[in-house]
This record gives structure tokens, C-alpha cells and sequence, in this order.
């Protein structure tokens, strides 16, 4: 691990929320398969070091997409119109029949190996992923995953109620895959590590949520599951355990929500203040999902409210619930969420308010440093993990200079697969345009 090399461009991450740090004509210097610092100068420590001009573009951190469904990427784009207003009939219709072809591991490789190689052109460098309750196919996502370099989170899906053939499992069956799998890969397979993935109350009994917690404990591994998306969901979580004062104390009660081992809970669009205050105690993760809830029911999230209460809160793509991998989309519609937010639920009938919105850097900062706390990545601090992407955006230039800080916000709202030259996860060059 003696590598140390630096990457010379347009430097701009976000320390802080709200503010990106640029630096232009600076040197990201790699040390290991960490961040050394960015300087003006290369310091003498590192006058030696190969240095690789990229000649003015623009390098960033990887984005961490933390909430990210791997088995619903064949069918991504699909299904999210559904005519009829049964939000079961997407489960019904297409998640779970999808999601039960990964027990075919010959189905599985060729999936996840399109899944890997989509994933591996956008700014993605490290998820939080899931899978389905088969094993077999989890530890093939790892593996693939891991082959191609990224690094992260993988989950087994645990289901023992309201699921369908080929995923239901019993809750004995459940718990003792799971330590299964657990003992197989508690190490990591390459870049990934295990992590226990209740898939959500009504598809899990208060008992397997038990084992699960106790598994998390046992282990320390961290957990992830959903959490207060729509009214409907919320309802028919009452419904089935009346005695809830609000909905994570399902996960909770189990041991399932922090602060450890860690916990990521994707959506909180309906989070009570009672749930909220649960969630910043228990330093809970929040994995905001904006596409996806505008896309499935129309909803946003109080994102602002989170962060301004001192809520963790990192982005996730969903897959399923959306239409793309490409973390820069799910910046702009964090923020254009936002605007739908102010504009419906703070500024109703009174346009002259002023805006209350995420920002660019904030939006940036959720998408790297955010979702990057459960790995110390998304940044160029020293210290953090070398995982940085290299920007060319000659495509989207005019007659028009801009400054690097407008020409990155293009990047995030216009770029695709084209403008992506380089990734590198943990100091390893990953992908290389015209290479892969
Ligand atoms: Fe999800």
C-alpha cells in the first residue's frame, strides 16, 4: 500500500455543507489509499510523486449512494405507472417476481455483471446495497462488486411475512441463513462487508426483527432497512403492532436503529417529531431518496428540517423507485425537491417568502461527505479515502467562460456516462475512459 501519485485539475469538494472548496491548478496528492491533502504546491514530502495532469478538469469526490436496491436494476424505469393507485401492485407486479429470478445465480451473474458495469459510469465510487433473501446471489454481488473496484455495503433481504414464493422465508429459516452468511463473509469480500437488511416492518415479525438485532450485535455489523415512505405504509404498520408509538420503534425495540452497530434508514418522508428526535439521538442515517419519492407517491421529504435539527442524512438512488444510477440526478432533484417542499409545504399562498431550499454545495455535500460518514470517504480532507472522479466537461462547453464552480453545477444537472474520464476507490484507478 506504498502507492503515493497526485492528480493535478480543478479541485472541489465540500468540507462543510453549504460551501465547496475549489482549488484550481491544484494537486490531490494520493498517499496509500488515502488523502495526503490538496495543495497550491506540491509540498517536499511529495515533490517525486507521479503527478497526472488531467489539463483543467474538474476532480471530485465519489459519490456514496446509500440506498440502493441492485436487484431492481433489470427492471429500473418500469412500473412507477402504474394505473391504479395499490402501491402493492409494483411489489406485486414487478419487485418480487424480479427480485426472486436472483435465485438463479446464472440470471444473477449476468445481472449484477450489467449492473456492475452501468454503475462503474456514473460518480459512484461507494453504496449501501441490497439484494434479496437468497445468499448465494448476495455474495455474488459482493464479489462482482469487489471485481470491479468499488467498495461498500452489501445486504441479504430478510423477509418472514408479506412477501410471495421464491423470497419468503420462515423465521427460523431467515435468522439461521442469515448468521450463515454472516460467518461466510463477516470479513469482507474484497471492498464489501455484510449488513443486516430487515427489508421493513410489514415484511419482517417483531421475532426475526429480534434475531436480527441480536445477529447486528453479535457481529457488529451495521443495518439498513425503510422507514416512514408513505401514509399508506405507516398505517398499515399501526395496524399490525398498535402498541407503536411511532414506526422506528419497530426497528428499535429489536436493537435495529443505532447508534451501535450504525444505522442507515432510507426515505423518512413522514418522520414525527417523536421519530426524528429517536433518529438524531441514536445518530441514525438517513438515506434521502428524492426521485424515488416524488416517483412513487409524490412526496418530499424535510430535508432542511433534518439537517437544521442535526440529523445525519446522506442520498440514495433507490433503482427501483427511479430511473437512474447516476448519483449527479439525484442531487438535482434533492434540490428540486426542495423547492417542491418550500413551495407546497412552507411558502403555500405566499410566493414572496423567501426560498427555503437545499443548495448545490449542500445537495453535493449529503451525495459525498454526507453518505460517506460510514466510511470516512467523500471528501479531500486528509485522512479521508482516496475515491475521486475525474470530470471532462468539453462536451457541455460554449463561447461563454464560466467559472469552475458554475461549470461543476453543469456537470451535475447536464453530464451522463460521457463526461466521466477516470475513478479511483481507495487509491486504485478503477475505470479509465476508452479503457474499460
Ligand atoms: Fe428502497
Amino acid at each position: 500500500m506504498g502507492k503515493k501519485f497526485a492528480l493535478k485539475g480543478i479541485i472541489a469538494f465540500t468540507k462543510e455543507r453549504n460551501q465547496f472548496t475549489i482549488m484550481e491548478n491544484a494537486y490531490l496528492v494520493c498517499d496509500g489509499s488515502i488523502v495526503a491533502g490538496c495543495y497550491e504546491e506540491l509540498p517536499a514530502l511529495y515533490s517525486n510523486v507521479p503527478v497526472f495532469d488531467t489539463n483543467g478538469k474538474i476532480i471530485i469526490p465519489g459519490t456514496c449512494d446509500i440506498h440502493l436496491h441492485a436487484a431492481q436494476f433489470p427492471f429500473q424505469g418500469i412500473g412507477q405507472n402504474i394505473e391504479n393507485s395499490e402501491w402493492n401492485t409494483w411489489f406485486d407486479r414487478y419487485a418480487f417476481p424480479d427480485e426472486s429470478r436472483f435465485n438463479d445465480l446464472d440470471y444473477a451473474r449476468h445481472a449484477y455483471t450489467q449492473f456492475a458495469e452501468a454503475l462503474l459510469r456514473t460518480p459512484t465510487t461507494r453504496l449501501c446495497a441490497y439484494n434479496t433473501p437468497n445468499t448465494a446471489s448476495t455474495e455474488l454481488l459482493m464479489r462482482i462488486l469487489a471485481d470491479y473496484g468499488f467498495a461498500g455495503y452489501v445486504g441479504k433481504v430478510n423477509m418472514d411475512r408479506n412477501s410471495s414464493a421464491g423470497l419468503l422465508e420462515t423465521t427460523a429459516e431467515t435468522l439461521c441463513s442469515t448468521r450463515e452468511w454472516l460467518e461466510r463473509c463477516r470479513g469482507g469480500i474484497g471492498g464489501f462487508y455484510p449488513i443486516i437488511t430487515p427489508r421493513y416492518f410489514p415484511s419482517c415479525t417483531p421475532e426475526s426483527l429480534q434475531g436480527l438485532g441480536a445477529l447486528a450485535r453479535e457481529y457488529n455489523v451495521p443495518v439498513q432497512s425503510h422507514l416512514s415512505e408513505g401514509l399508506d405504509e405507516i398505517a398499515w404498520v399501526k395496524e399490525l403492532d398498535p402498541t407503536l408509538e411511532y414506526y422506528a420503534q419497530a426497528y428499535d425495540r429489536a436493537g435495529l436503529l443505532g447508534p451501535t452497530p450504525r444505522s442507515v434508514m432510507a426515505h423518512c418522508v413522514f418522520s414525527t417529531a417523536a421519530e426524528r428526535q429517536k433518529l438524531k439521538e441514536n445518530h441514525v442515517l438517513i438515506a434521502h431518496c428524492p426521485q424515488s419519492n416524488m416517483n412513487s407517491s409524490g412526496q418530499t421529504a424535510p430535508i432542511l428540517d433534518y439537517l437544521e435539527d442535526g440529523i445525519e442524512v446522506g442520498l440514495g438512488t433507490d433503482v427501483g423507485g427511479g430511473n437512474t444510477l447516476n448519483m449527479f440526478r439525484t442531487i438535482f432533484e434533492a434540490i428540486l425537491a426542495s423547492k417542491v417542499h418550500w413551495a407546497n409545504q412552507e411558502a403555500a399562498g405566499r410566493p414572496l417568502e423567501p426560498r427555503r431550499i437545499l443548495t448545490l454545495p449542500a445537495a453535493f455535500y449529503l451525495a459525498t461527505k454526507g453518505g460517506g460518514v460510514l466510511w470516512h470517504s467523500g471528501s479531500f480532507e486528509p485522512g479521508y479515502r482516496f475515491d475521486a472522479v475525474i470530470l471532462d466537461d468539453s462536451r457541455l462547453q460554449n463561447d461563454i467562460p464560466r467559472t469552475p464552480y458554475e461549470r461543476l453545477e453543469r456537470l451535475i444537472t447536464r453530464s451522463d456516462d460521457r463526461e466521466i474520464v477516470a475513478k479511483y476507490i481507495n487509491g486504485t484507478c478503477v475505470f479509465q475512459r476508452g479503457e474499460n
